[in-house]
C-alpha cells in the first residue's frame, strides 16, 4: 500500500506518480518563466498557478524550497525551430521602444499578475541577458565534446549524438522529426537539431547582441534554461516545470544539452501542467491571436483575480481546462460563499483538526489533487467542529490553497478600519510599483501604532 502521507508527483520522465525524494535541502525548483515581449495571458498564468500549488505543497510538507524562475529577454524566436524574428525585437519594433524597455515593462506587469493571484515570488529571478557568459561557457563545453556544428546562421546542437533524445517526450524519432519539420532549415543535419548560438544578421544591427568565440550574435532560447538552472541549482536539480507545450522541444532540448555537457542526470522530476484552451481544439496562445488577460477578464466579469485561482483549483493540473467567461463568475460566487462562512467563525484561531488535516494532506500529496482539497475545505466548513478549530485548520489549508481565506477575520477584530484602509491604499500603490507612496503610507501606519509586513501569502498588520 502507498504511504499517502509521502508526497507523490507525476513525473513526465517515467510517466508515473513517484514518491518525491529531494536530493538535499533546499529542494531545487526551476520553473520556465515568461518571455517578456508581451503580457502573460491567463493560459500562462494557469501554469504559474499550478507551479505555485506545487511549491506551497512542498512547503506544507516541510521542505525548504529554492525556487528559480528565468526571464526570457532575448533569443526566443517566433518559430519553434530557431527561425523567424526574435520575439523581443519584434515587441520593441511594435511599441517603438528598446528591447530592454519592453523587457522591464512586461516583467513588471507579470509580477503584478503574480501578486494579484497570490503566487509566491521565486527566490531568484534571472534574466537570460544577465547570464550570457554562462551560456557561452556551456556551448563551449558542448563544442569541445563534439556535439555542435556551425551553419551560416549559427551554432547548432547535433541531436543525433545524444542517444536518449526522446526520454522526456517518449515519442519515437520520426514523430519528433515530424513535429520539428514545421519550418525548414536546409543547413540543419537533423530536423530536431536546434540553435545554441545565432549570428546577428549581416545586413541589420540587432539591439541585443554579444561577442562570442563564434562571432557576434545571441543565445538560442533553450540554452538559457540549462545554463541558469545548472548555475543556481548545481547540486540539487530536483524539479523542473512548465506547461506541456514545452515537453517535446524546449525541455527535451534542455535535457539533451545539459546532460551532454555534464555527463550527469539533469533534473530528477519533470512536472508539466495541461493547457488552458479556448475550445476543445484550440489552445490559448499569443501566436493564435486568442489571448485573454487577467486584468481584462476579471474587470469584465467583475470578479476579484483570486476567482481565477479558485477556478484553477477546481481542475486537476494535468487535465486540460477550457476557458468560459462564466467560469469566473461561478468561481467568484463559490469563493465568496467560502469567505462568508469563514467570516462567521470569529477571530479566535484554534488547533488544527487532525482528521481533516490528514484528509487534506492525503489529497494534496496525491499529485496535487486540488479539486479534492477544495472539497475537503467545504466538508470542514459544514462539519460540526467548533469555530476555533475550523479556523485553525483553514489557516493551515490556506498555506497551500493561497486564497487569503482568513484575512478578514483577523483584521475585522483587531485592526481599526482607518488602518485597514491605509493598508489597502498602500497595497494599490505597490501594485502600481509606486514605491514612494507605499513607503509614505507605511510610515503613516507606523505612526498610528501598527506595523505592516509583506509576506508571500499576503500583508500582515500588527499592533506595535
Ligand atoms: P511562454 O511565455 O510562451 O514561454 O510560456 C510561459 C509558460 O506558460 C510556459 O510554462 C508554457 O508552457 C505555459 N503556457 C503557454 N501557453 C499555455 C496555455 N494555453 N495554457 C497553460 N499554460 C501555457
Ligand atoms: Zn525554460
Amino acid at each position: 500500500m502507498l504511504d499517502l502521507m509521502s508526497l507523490f508527483l507525476y513525473n513526465t520522465l517515467s510517466r508515473s506518480k513517484e514518491e518525491f525524494k529531494s536530493i538535499a535541502s533546499p529542494v531545487g525548483l526551476y520553473t520556465c518563466g515568461p518571455t517578456v515581449y508581451h503580457y502573460a495571458h491567463i493560459g500562462n498564468l494557469r501554469t504559474y498557478i499550478f507551479e505555485d500549488f506545487l511549491k506551497r505543497t512542498l512547503l506544507y510538507n516541510n521542505f525548504q524550497v529554492e525556487h528559480i524562475m528565468n526571464v526570457t529577454d532575448v533569443g526566443h524566436l517566433v518559430g519553434d525551430q530557431d527561425m523567424g524574428e526574435d520575439k523581443m525585437e519584434k515587441g520593441a519594433a511594435r511599441e517603438g521602444k528598446t528591447a530592454w524597455e519592453i523587457a522591464d515593462f512586461y516583467l513588471a506587469q507579470f509580477k503584478k499578475d503574480l501578486i494579484a493571484l497570490n503566487i509566491i515570488e521565486p527566490a531568484v529571478w534571472c534574466k537570460a541577458t544577465d547570464y550570457i557568459s554562462e551560456q557561452i561557457d556551456l556551448i563551449t563545453i558542448l563544442q569541445e565534446k563534439g556535439y555542435t556544428y556551425q551553419t551560416s546562421d549559427g551554432v547548432y546542437y547535433d541531436t543525433s549524438k545524444f542517444a536518449d533524445y526522446n526520454k522526456l517526450s517518449h515519442l519515437n524519432l520520426d514523430e519528433l522529426k515530424e513535429g520539428a519539420r514545421v519550418e525548414k532549415n536546409d543547413e540543419k543535419k537533423n530536423a530536431t537539431d536546434f540553435a545554441l548560438w545565432k549570428f546577428s544578421p549581416k545586413d541589420q544591427k540587432r539591439q541585443m547582441e554579444w561577442e562570442s568565440p563564434w562571432g557576434k550574435g545571441f543565445p538560442g532560447w533553450h540554452i538559457e534554461c540549462s545554463a541558469m538552472s545548472l548555475h543556481f541549482l548545481k547540486d540539487h536539480l530536483d524539479i523542473h516545470c512548465g506547461g506541456i507545450d514545452h515537453i517535446n522541444i524546449h525541455h527535451t532540448n534542455e535535457i539533451a544539452q545539459s546532460e551532454a555537457a555534464t555527463n550527469q542526470k539533469f533534473f530528477n522530476y519533470w512536472l508539466h501542467g495541461a493547457l488552458l484552451n479556448i475550445s476543445d481544439s484550440e489552445k490559448m496562445a499569443k501566436s493564435e491571436g486568442n489571448i485573454l488577460l487577467l486584468e481584462k477578464v476579471t474587470e469584465e466579469e467583475k470578479v476579484e483575480p483570486l476567482a481565477f485561482r479558485y477556478a484553477c483549483l477546481l481542475t486537476h493540473y494535468r487535465k486540460p481546462m477550457t476557458y468560459k467567461p462564466e467560469m469566473l463568475g461561478q468561481a467568484a460566487t463559490a469563493l465568496s460563499n467560502v469567505r462568508r462562512s469563514i467570516e462567521n467563525l470569529g477571530a479566535q484561531i484554534g488547533e488544527i483538526d487532525s482528521s481533516f488535516s490528514e484528509q487534506f494532506t492525503t489529497a494534496v500529496n496525491d499529485d496535487l489533487n486540488m479539486p479534492q482539497a477544495v472539497a475537503i475545505l467545504q466538508g470542514l466548513l459544514k462539519s460540526d467542529l467548533n469555530s476555533e478549530i475550523k479556523l485553525g485548520t483553514i489557516q493551515s489549508f490556506d498555506t497551500v490553497l493561497g486564497l487569503d481565506l482568513i484575512r478578514t477575520n483577523n483584521l475585522a477584530e483587531e485592526i481599526p478600519s482607518e488602518i485597514r484602509e491605509l493598508a489597502a491604499e498602500r497595497e494599490r500603490a505597490r501594485l502600481d510599483q509606486d514605491w514612494a507612496t507605499s513607503d509614505v503610507l507605511r510610515t503613516k501606519i507606523q505612526k498610528l501604532g501598527y506595523s505592516i509586513e509583506d509576506h508571500p501569502d499576503g500583508v500582515k498588520i500588527r499592533k506595535i
